[in-house]
């Protein structure tokens, strides 16, 4: 049998069953529910590993503030606050249901001084106390909190505490200065057996290849930490349905991309058509970023992407004053025909200013007669047509 006064590892460092007493409740919540794989301990997690071990072992060493201390204290003072223990347990493993165990935090078996009030007998009764560091709201009540009930039910069949008839339960939250209570007896077993065993049940539907998730339900407080978020059908169905209401034309139709995406290597019409429109998109996002890169450096230069600046090209010069332009270039011996060649003409401009002088009702005339007659003079050449792809 276990050592139940020597836990071999620390709180941060237990193992956690699949499906642990502290996930009931969310798996109750939605069956999908699995816990984020992550190596990165939130600040708030690594402040109650702390005040855990401070409370384990009573080293508040580890405890980093005046706060995370006045945090243990909290919690050491609700415990000093119950009626006397004839043992106190901390961390011992419990094995619950389903072959899943439970570390609880604190264990006091209360004196049972029998009924001459003199003498030490077996137990009775049992306080069971959880730290609860949580620090955006307190965690649910003692009366409905699975985990609280996954212990209870562990501690129950322990045969390590047969004349345990009664458990007080408590979950204590030392950032809210408060408790939440719930007793249960012997008789109450079979119940709490039964409520685990439906969540879990229905929860390990989920780890079927052919489960669909038809029955998911996605709820901030559970998705958010939930490890199959990512894939999630239900949290992509919310996101659709957003997504839709923004742009409800075109949402969801994705141009296909071929296999092959490099052109000189396609060579059916439609992967070119495929590729047509992804070269139409990759322009506009391309223009994007540069775009909204652009802005937020501007705005501030910790935006800056790595590695870039902001450059600032000269602006383009232009002519203000043609007249003056004609007589600069005659004395330094530029001619008519060199100003042309270096300036970029308008046609639509030329055919512009045509049409603004031409009298009423001869516009059209003006401008197809100017066009013919710079045809004559040999004063145009049109270059052949060039080609570009065009939808049809
Ligand atoms: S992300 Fe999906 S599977 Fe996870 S809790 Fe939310 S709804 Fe359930």
């Amino acid at each position: 049998m276990e050592d139940i006064t020597a836990p071999a590892l620390s709180h941060a460092e237990r193992p956690h069953a699949v499906r642990s007493s502290s996930q009931l409740g969310t798996l109750a919540v939605c069956e999908g529910f699995k816990p984020l794989n992550t190596e990165k301990v939130h600040w708030v997690t690594a402040q109650g590993n702390r005040g855990h071990a401070a409370l384990d072992g009573g080293d508040d060493e580890i405890l980093d503030t005046d706060f995370e201390q006045r945090m243990k204290d909290c919690c050491q003072r609700y415990s000093d606050s119950l009626p006397p223990a004839s043992q106190v347990f901390e961390e011992i493993k419990v094995a619950t249901i389903e072959g899943r165990w439970g570390y609880t935090d604190r264990l006091r078996l209360r004196e049972n001084l029998g009924p001459g009030r003199g003498v030490l007998i077996d137990p009775d009764t049992a306080d069971l106390l959880d730290w609860k560091f949580v620090r955006v709201k307190e965690v649910t009540d003692a009366e409905i909190n699975l985990q609280g009930k996954d212990y209870v039910v562990g501690i129950f069949e322990d045969p390590r505490f047969p004349s345990i008839n009664t458990i007080h339960v408590h979950f204590v939250m030392p950032r809210f200065e408060s408790v939440s209570t719930a007793t249960f007896t012997r008789d109450d077993v079979p119940r709490l057996k039964l409520e685990i065993f439906a969540v879990l049940r229905r929860a390990k539907r989920s780890d079927s290849t052919s489960y669909r998730g038809l029955t998911l339900v996605p709820n901030y407080d559970a998705c958010r930490y939930c490890g199959a978020s990512g894939n999630c059908r239900a949290l992509r169905g919310i996101a659709d349905t957003i997504g839709r209401s923004y742009d409800p034309n075109n949402y969801g139709i994705h141009p296909p991309i071929p296999t092959e995406t490099h052109a000189s290597a396609v060579k059916d019409a439609t992967s070119r058509a495929q590729l047509q429109k992804l070269a139409g998109l990759m322009e506009q996002w391309a223009k994007s970023v540069r775009h909204h890169n652009l802005t937020a450096s501007l705005e501030d230069d910790k935006n800056l992407p790595e590695g870039y600046a902001v450059e600032w090209a000269k602006g383009r010069r232009f002519i203000t004053s043609v007249d003056g332009l004609f007589v600069a270039a005659q004395e330094f011996g530029l001619t008519n025909g060199d100003l042309v060649e270096a300036a970029t003409i308008s046609w639509t401009k030329v055919e512009d200013k045509l049409r603004e002088r031409a009298p009423r009702g001869t516009k059209q005339t003006v401008v197809t007669d100017f066009n013919q007659r710079l045809l004559e003079l040999e004063a145009v050449d049109r270059p052949e047509p060039t080609p570009k792809l065009g939808k049809v």
